[in-house]
């Protein structure tokens, strides 16, 4: 379950590299937790949405895990204090 806080509207493309921009050039291989937006559910699957830095498109992917979520949370830890 994706916690209240964190959800989103379903927004976005689908991309199937998940990290890569489709709209121009901008990869964020390395470091995409700090490009996530939010998360939403959709047909019972977790979404993660993602906006380029460079060119503002919103992609999203499945994620199979709350892996996604925890890295978003402790990239995130000290917006809480
Ligand atoms: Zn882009």
């Amino acid at each position: 379950m994706i916690p209240l806080k964190y959800r989103i509207p379903k927004q976005g493309r689908p991309n199937k590299s998940v990290s890569d921009c489709e709209e121009c050039d901008f990869s964020a291989l390395h470091n995409l937790v700090e490009y996530i937006i939010g998360f939403f559910e959709y047909n019972g699957m977790d979404f993660v949405v993602w906006e380029c830095p460079e060119c503002g498109s919103k992609w999203y992917f499945h994620s199979r895990s709350n892996a996604w979520l925890r890295w978003y949370e402790d990239y995130h830890e000290n917006d809480y204090y």
